[in-house]
């Protein structure tokens, strides 16, 4: 029986998609090949990775806006120190909320001068901070829209003449927001784009060209965007389910109808979290992430119990992550509300049996 799936990355993809990526396996487009023994110069596999590139474009509203997206690989923490290679000359400013934050702020240091605009850190980052500022001298700033293992997610984004770097791995094609107004976006594919092995990277074009230093080529966006994320062999498989991820969500509405889907999602797991004496939630009621709850029992001694029963409804990857403890409910654009569902039910039967 199919599993209730909340893991938190790699995650749930649409059903339809493991489908027809099984089905590539065996027989790619009806070639007599598997989509794993073709070549990445085939004119089939060109064909995939400039649909992709474009459909990604395209349902972040980015098209003809001067912007590039890329597959690359080595996940968002090779972006950590990418984004600092190409755009770092002086001086950065990063806001930190969290452990990916917190390595990206490490990565950045290793080229330059690195200024934490503000930090959560005094409270386990359990909410966003406001009020800061970036100051008008630096390459650029630095944020994290969604902070997977705290629950925590960025409802608006600083206005400021800077470019604004962005790692949105875990809310990518989750919400709509003007996406114009970030100059660099990366994320991993593997929650709500794909498996594990592609990184999306989204570029306006006009903020390269501006550090002194020497870039190797396979650190350089200008190497990878003019070869056309070809430069050397892309993660074939990663990427060609990434496309079949983005077909999937461009013929169910595209960002803004999953969006609707989401805050469904979020609101019957939050209110049921509000409403249980049983348990409570770990980050800022206004700052909450509709990709990751994060909850807590409110008496530890339920949590033999609690974890018997979600398991026995087949729920998988409830667990919250060890910097947090208690539980995480991940619920990327894949996770059907029905799964949700279940997991109130059994939040609301444990308070029955305590
Ligand atoms: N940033 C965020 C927000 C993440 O959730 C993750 C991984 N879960 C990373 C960066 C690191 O990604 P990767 O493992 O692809 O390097």
């Amino acid at each position: 029986m199919k599993k209730h799936n909340f893991s938190a990355g790699p995650c749930i993809l649409p059903q339809e998609v493991f489908q027809q990526a099984s089905q590539a396996v065996l027989d790619f487009n009806d070639s007599g090949l598997s989509i794993l023994e073709i070549s990445h110069r085939s004119p089939a596999f060109v064909k995939v990775i400039e649909e992709a590139r474009n459909l990604a474009l395209e349902l972040l509203n980015l098209q003809n806006k001067g912007y590039k997206a890329l597959f690359l690989q080595g996940g968002a923490s090779m972006q950590f120190l990418m984004t600092a290679y190409n755009l770092l000359n002086k001086k950065a400013a990063y806001l930190n909320t969290g452990t990916w934050s917190s390595k990206a702020i490490k990565e950045a240091k290793l080229f330059g001068e690195v200024i934490e605009a503000a930090s959560s850190k005094d409270k386990n980052f359990n909410y966003i901070p406001a009020d800061y500022s970036i100051p008008e001298d630096a390459d650029y700033f630095h944020c994290t829209s969604n902070n997977t293992i705290f629950g925590t997610q960025m409802k608006s984004f600083p206005q400021t003449e800077v470019p604004v770097v962005c790692d949105m791995s875990s809310d990518i094609f989750s919400r709509v927001l003007d996406f114009s107004q970030f100059d660099l976006i990366y994320a991993g594919a593997q929650k709500n784009m794909g498996p594990a092995g592609a990184t999306l990277v989204v570029i306006k074009e006009e903020i390269l060209d501006k550090v002194k230093r020497e870039i190797p080529s396979m650190m350089s966006y200008k190497v990878h965007i003019e070869k056309e994320s070809m430069f050397n062999t892309p993660p074939v498989y990663a990427v060609y389910v990434s496309l079949l991820t983005l077909r999937w969500l461009k013929s169910r509405g595209g960002i803004s109808a999953v969006e609707e889907r989401n805050a469904q999602k979020a609101k019957l797991v939050y209110d049921e979290i509000d409403r249980n004496p049983l348990f409570k939630g770990f980050a800022a009621v206004e700052d909450r992430s509709a990709m990751n709850a994060t909850f807590n029992l409110t008496d530890e001694s339920n949590k033999d119990k609690f974890d018997e029963m979600w398991k026995e409804a087949n729920i998988n990857g409830l667990s919250g992550h060890r910097s947090v403890g208690g539980y995480r409910a991940s619920m990327y654009n894949a996770l059907p509300l029905e799964s949700v569902q279940v997991l109130v039910d059994v939040m609301q039967n444990l308070e029955k049996k305590a």
